[in-house]
């Protein structure tokens, strides 16, 4: 098929973009990004990667998107930026399911669904003065983990609320989740849906190095106690699972998929990612979901996921999965699997 009658790939300028637009590339599909000037000035600084650019001045941008024949790749940023309501209204074909942003936006909805594909989940507390041992306080919206705390005790969580009411972390109307702090090593599974393939694929894992949780493990004595940890999403590290965690994994992808087609209605496609702790008895936790792209897959930016190449015999970024399923279904007549 000619590159101009292909759908082209659109992403916000930020987050995994990189690996979007090589992935577009090798594909031969065109790639767009939009943003602000400061945020598309980064991309431009790399010679190698081939895009075509715009402004970001609101959902117009995505509809006009749309108009020239492009598919948003959605990914955190658009999700924080953009806004999932706004993502869910726009004309532009969105891949994968649009109506799992909106899920992914809320965090009550979010454990919901994870709670309806039979996924372990930490234990949830709905009110301060239920909480035994040591929680996680949540706030909605993908913010890195801005602002969440840990506590062990009601009066520690109050205070801890009242605290992020003041600094306005939380917003007026806006409900924290209160969620037991599992004790263990944090994973993040990453996965593709691929409709053309009928499979759920393991495309990989990392670990998020985090502030100030991370930080604390080299804080001199006396100031760990003094500081409430924080969990701003700084970076990511590459992390190989042991084996027999790996077919745990693919069962919870799968379950995820088939739960998502049952609860939004519609087709699934493309990649997400199920975070989890896994504790000393390699129980498998899973705290959140992404139902898109994560940054953590910008781990195999250079030489692909090797989990994709046991499917496809070479190592293949997630980026250029994403083009090659958008490709394949543009070629086949199926496009309707894989765009909302
Ligand atoms: P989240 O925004 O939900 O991804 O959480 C941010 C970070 O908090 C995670 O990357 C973990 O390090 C930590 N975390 C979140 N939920 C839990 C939990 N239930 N138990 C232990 N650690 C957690």
């Amino acid at each position: 098929m000619p590159k101009e009658s292909l759908p082209g790939i659109a992403a916000f300028a930020s987050h995994s973009a990189v690996q979007v637009v090589i992935g577009a590339t090798e594909e031969g599909l065109r790639a767009v990004l939009f943003g602000d000037e400061r945020a598309l000035r980064l991309y431009r600084r790399f010679p190698v990667l081939k895009f075509d650019q715009r402004p970001y001045e609101g959902i117009g941008t995505l509809d006009s998107l749309g108009e020239e024949g492009y598919v948003l790749v959605p990914n955190g940023s658009v999700v924080e930026y953009v806004g999932a309501e706004n993502v869910v209204r726009t004309r532009i074909p969105v891949f994968g399911s649009r109506r799992l942003l909106a899920i992914e936006s809320s965090q009550e909805s979010k454990m919901r669904l994870l709670r309806e594909a039979m996924i372990p989940v930490p234990k949830e507390y709905g009110s301060p003065e239920e909480v035994e041992g040591p929680v996680i306080v949540k706030f909605p919206g993908a913010r890195g983990g801005r602002g969440y705390f840990v506590a062990s005790s009601p009066e520690e969580v109050r205070r801890g609320l009242e605290t992020a009411c003041a600094s306005g972390v939380l917003r007026p109307g806006e409900r924290p989740i209160i969620q037991q702090y599992v004790v263990g090593t944090t994973l993040y599974a990453h996965f593709f849906h691929s409709p053309v393939h009928r499979r759920t694929e393991l495309t990989g894992f990392d670990v998020r190095y985090e502030s100030d949780a991370d930080g604390l493990r080299r804080a001199p004595m006396g100031v760990v106690e003094r500081v409430s940890p924080t969990f701003t999403v700084v970076g990511n590290f590459p992390v190989f699972p042991r084996e027999r965690l790996l077919e745990t994994f693919a069962e919870l992808g799968e379950r995820f998929v088939e739960a998502v087609v049952r609860v939004t209605g519609q087709p699934f496609a493309g990649p997400f990612c199920l975070e989890s702790v896994v504790d000393r008895d390699l129980n498998v936790h899973v705290f959140e979901f992404s139902g898109r792209i994560v940054a953590g897959t910008n781990v195999y930016l250079k030489h692909g996921s090797p989990y994709l190449a046991l499917y496809f015999g070479e190592p293949m970024t997630v980026g250029r999965r994403i083009a090659l399923e958008l490709r394949v279904s543009a070629e086949t007549g199926s496009l309707i699997e894989v765009l909302t």
